[in-house]
């Protein structure tokens, strides 16, 4: 009797231990299969087999840090999905409202205060979802960009650095005329794609503030990309944090993680300092402001619209997000 009841035992142990492994082996499988699409940029499917996988052996935990890690993805993707899944306050901050021009006073410049425009683009590409009109707003096809590029270097105008606008608001360099900042913020690899080409053609320098923790995913550049660009001269790169979060949102230490992380992983592929920072978003609060100084940066681009530089706000610099939708005239209304 005895005997039968440890056979018995015997037996059911080795079902089990059969029926893991093979739970197992289906979790691993599947867990191939998600890093895979990932890797495609088709994290939202990603999202969905990594979750099967853990349905298949719940007791691994590495598969929870990939599903993690896959929707920072998802919130930072270039598909800019997050703004049909997050709430609308979100939706809007790095989108910026493009005021009416005709409503824009002119003010005389104080002392302390110059006039650089500092423009702020996101996707160059055809926009995929010619429908929509966020979609529309953040995507600015390559012929466009060309456009404005002629427009700037036959109207006498002049790409500068921050550093060079830095140093005029210090009065340690004379700006040349009609000067103006080429931003770019998330680091897009249709930014290597399609505005780098046009930067050597035109000769025109640039800012990229890139996110630091996607460069193995296709819709950002690669660290390759990112240091074959800074060699160029023409490109300087700035940080918009590791993961493109929504900053107010973490908890102090993850703020200052994203914030400092993001300087750290740039200056480590760079071996030269980083000395701007994007806000995602365009969100802040006054601990963000802190951080982003104590950081060691020299400034920071908001989505605060406007063309006025001011040496005591150098840590909300306010910037002209360049819309998909504008024909050349918008544009050069709002530049000049
Ligand atoms: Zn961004």
């Amino acid at each position: 009797m005895r005997k039968i009841f440890a056979l018995l035992i015997i037996l059911v142990l080795v079902s089990v231990g059969i029926f893991g492994f093979t739970r197992y082996r289906q979790s691993n499988v599947l867990v191939e299969e998600a890093d895979q699409l990932l890797k495609e940029g088709k994290t939202t499917l990603a999202i969905g087999v990594y979750e099967k996988a853990k349905a298949a052996f719940p007791l691994r935990s590495d598969i929870d840090q990939s599903i993690n890690g896959a929707k920072l993805v998802q919130l930072s993707d270039t598909n800019y999905k997050q703004f049909t899944e997050v709430d609308l306050e979100i939706e809007n901050a790095e989108i910026q409202a493009v005021p009416d021009i005709t409503n824009i006073p002119i003010i005389p410049l104080k002392p302390n205060q110059i006039l650089v425009p500092i423009l702020m683009y996101h996707h160059i590409r055809i926009n995929p979802k010619p429908n929509d009109s966020l979609w529309a707003s953040l995507n600015v096809s390559p012929s466009q960009l060309e456009a404005q590029f002629q427009y700037l270097n036959s109207h006498d105008y002049h790409t500068i650095t921050l550093g060079q606008m830095l140093d005029a608001l210090n009065n340690k360099a004379i700006l040349p005329k009609n000067p103006i900042v080429l931003s770019f913020d998330d680091g897009y690899r249709n930014f290597y794609e399609n505005a780098y080409p046009l930067l050597k053609k035109y000769n025109l320098k640039a800012i990229q503030f890139v996110i630091t923790d996607v460069q193995n995913y296709p819709a950002y550049l690669t660290w390759n990309q990112i240091i074959e660009m800074d060699k160029s001269g023409l490109v300087e790169f700035g940080a918009h944090t590791k993961h493109h979060p929504n900053l107010p949102d973490l908890s102090q230490a993850a703020i200052i993680d994203e914030v400092k992380g993001s300087k750290k992983d740039i200056e480590s592929h760079l071996k030269k300092p980083t000395n701007w920072f994007a806000y995602p978003y365009g969100s802040y609060n006054n601990f963000i402001l802190k951080a982003v100084k104590d950081a060691g940066y020299l400034g920071a681009a908001s989505t605060i619209y406007g063309s006025v530089q001011e040496s005591n706000k150098l840590f909300l610099m306010p910037r002209i997000m360049v819309d998909g939708r504008f024909s050349l005239m918008d544009f050069t209304k709002r530049i000049s």
